[in-house]
């Protein structure tokens, strides 16, 4: 058997977040004797999961049920959610967060005691657990710490990966770039769960991290693996102009209301339901974001919002919350606001738009996280599995990254313990990759103008033009001709820095030409998607068409151009497709 040193493992995560630290403990857990390593471009807790505030969904109170959560999930994806996948999700949830509680987690607490709940937009009853609004903080810590406990789980921190070695037709592990070094090393793995997150940088105002480039989704797509409805791109309604941080929609959840530019609250206006007061989080303010989102954009058109310098904003109001609930449930938001926006949202009003914030789609996997690509296994945002169809609930997600980070785990396990041998080929692999990164990148070409800010400008600016909020035929042609000229002037380019300690620049190179694959990933399933559903707002084709669509888009990589796009029915189980109705 070919071996490769210390560079050998049975499973190998790409991803330090919350799945890939879920998907360690469950290897780990499914058989102790199996090697685990977690390779991460930053130290684990400086993963996107570390942001997440409001909280994670799980049916915990009587009067809540499996059936009404799997439900809303439905209803709020706009039935694009597989109903099995929905089904085994709400079913697992509830042990998942007893686990972590059980592992540490800090939940909030009612007065009696009992782990407390809030309400999250499209959510009939009240099941969003949370820890103030540090929730990501907070979970990520807890299985940090969790994995610390079991020897066989060793890490890579900030090894930056770059291609998956794939040979006999299966993958056998990843070519990374060890930062501090610049040296491209194998990492040799039997099975490999890319646990990648998200991808929100590819548009230009969102409230995901800079390091939210969709690399392992461009790492399998490019592999031959598809990636599954990328049209679906959520917009959370509340985000600061500037800087796109998130103001968590546990603020609208706790009583925030959404005012136009004459103070005046304009949901009302929309199809999200009178305010009622009960069902509270199903009208105005806590309808799904979608909705919101929408709503923004057409007070925006009828000139009832306010011109800023950084595009036209809303205003959130929590003042009627008062000092006490504000600073004990909501003190990250009130910082934020301090320390970005210079305001106090005890006395002032919060500026707001729509900013992008999660990924429905990603790599295409089975309920246990398995990929078409033998030993390529996949979990949290940069999956899609799919639970979250057209539109994500808030709260959801968290949840998400334990129930398939679980799940992908185990699958991983049990594939690497068949004990493959691995290919002789791994060595020239490796080879190959470093001197592709040599040439893309340290050859100097001559003669370009571009610059990694330059092309990264570009794509943000065609991407909110063509294929944001609202689409059409036009805009997406007009972005997809821009995305495939920026792919061809990307080849042409050279990095300054020519060093090989923390070459910084080098990683933005290949984070902007990850985020290029996923840019036209999105838009040609836009493209296709002749209809109107979710998140995924076509103004040439408003209705949703559920005789043609009630699909998965699968966008494969073309040999040249954009991807080519093949469908896939829905599983539905239970619920047959129907309206999405709110605030009844
Ligand atoms: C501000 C904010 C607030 C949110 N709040 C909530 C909430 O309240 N409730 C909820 O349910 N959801 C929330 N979400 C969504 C949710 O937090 C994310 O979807 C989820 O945390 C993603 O977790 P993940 O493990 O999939 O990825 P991440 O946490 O993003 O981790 C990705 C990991 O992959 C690694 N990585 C990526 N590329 C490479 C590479 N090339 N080489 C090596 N390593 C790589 C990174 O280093 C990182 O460790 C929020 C999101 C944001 C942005």
């Amino acid at each position: 058997m070919a071996r490769y040193g210390p560079n050998e493992h049975d499973v190998l995560i790409v991803g330090g977040g919350g799945a890939g630290l879920r998907a360690a403990i469950a290897v780990a857990e499914t058989d102790a004797d199996l090697d685990v390593a977690v390779v991460s471009k930053v130290y684990p807790m400086r993963s996107h999961t570390v942001a997440a505030e409001g909280g994670a969904a799980a049916v915990i109170k009587e009067n809540d049920s499996l059936d009404e959560h799997a439900y809303d999930t439905i209803s709020g994806g706009d039935w694009l959610c597989d109903q099995d996948a929905v089904e085994a999700f709400v079913h697992e949830a509830p042990e998942e967060m007893l686990r972590l509680e059980h592992w540490g987690c800090p939940w909030s607490r009612e007065e009696d005691g009992s782990v407390a709940v809030r309400s999250f937009g499209g959510m009939t009853n009240k099941r969003t657990w949370f820890a103030a609004d540090k929730t990501g903080f907070h979970m990520l810590h807890t299985m940090f710490q969790t994995t610390l406990k079991y020897d066989p789980i060793q890490r890579y921190d900030e090894y930056f990966v770059t291609r998956l070695l794939v040979d006999d037709g299966r993958c056998q592990g990843v070519a990374a770039i060890e930062l501090a070094t610049g040296k491209v090393e194998v990492i040799a793995a039997r099975s490999v769960i890319l646990c990648t997150g998200g991808c929100g940088r590819v548009f230009p105002f969102t409230t995901n991290g800079n390091i939210k480039s969709g690399d392992g989704m461009a790492l399998a797509y490019r592999a031959g693996v598809p990636l599954k409805d990328m049209e679906f791109v959520q917009y959370h309604p509340t985000g600061l102009p500037f800087t796109g941080l998130l103001i968590t929609e546990a603020a609208r959840a706790e009583g925030g209301y959404l005012l136009n530019k004459d103070g005046y609250r304009y949901l009302q206006d929309y199809d999200l339901g009178e305010p009622t007061e009960k069902p509270v989080h199903r009208s105005m303010e806590l309808g799904p974001r979608d909705r919101l989102s929408q709503a923004f954009e057409k007070e925006d058109q009828k000139g009832r919002t306010i011109e800023g310098p950084y595009g036209s904003y809303v205003h959130l109001d929590i003042q009627h919350l008062g000092e006490e609930v504000i600073t004990k449930k909501l003190p990250f938001v009130r910082e934020l606001c301090l320390k970005y926006e210079n305001i106090d949202p005890i006395r002032e009003l919060i500026p707001v738009r729509p900013v992008v914030h999660y990924m429905m789609g990603g790599i295409h996997t089975d309920i246990n996280g398995a990929t078409p690509l033998e030993g390529l296994f996949a979990a949290g945002e940069a999956a899609c599995v799919s639970i979250n169809g057209a539109n994500r609930l808030g709260s959801n997600s968290l949840t998400e990254l334990l129930v398939f980070g679980g799940r992908a785990g185990r699958a991983a396990a049990e594939y690497a313990s068949q004990k493959k041998e691995f290919s002789s080929a791994l060595p020239a692999l490796q080879t190959d990759e470093s001197n592709r990164i040599e040439e893309n990148f340290f050859t100097d070409k001559g003669g370009n103008p571009d610059t990694v800010s330059s092309i990264r400008e570009e794509m943000h600016k065609t991407m909110e033009d063509g294929a944001g909020i609202y689409r059409s035929e036009a805009s997406l042609k007009e972005s997809e001709a821009v995305i495939n000229d920026l792919q061809e002037r990307l080849q042409k380019l050279s990095i300054q820095d020519q060093s090989y300690t923390f070459n910084t620049e080098l990683v933005l190179a290949h984070e902007l030409s990850y985020m290029l694959d996923v840019a036209e990933t999105i838009i040609q399933s836009a493209l296709q998607r002749t209809e109107s559903r979710g998140s995924h707002q076509r103004t040439d084709h408003p209705d949703r068409d559920d005789e043609n669509f009630l699909t998965h888009s699968l966008a494969y990589k073309a040999d040249r151009g954009s991807p080519r796009i093949e469908y896939k029915p829905v599983t539905i189980t239970r619920w047959p497709p129907g309206e999405r109705v709110y605030g009844s």
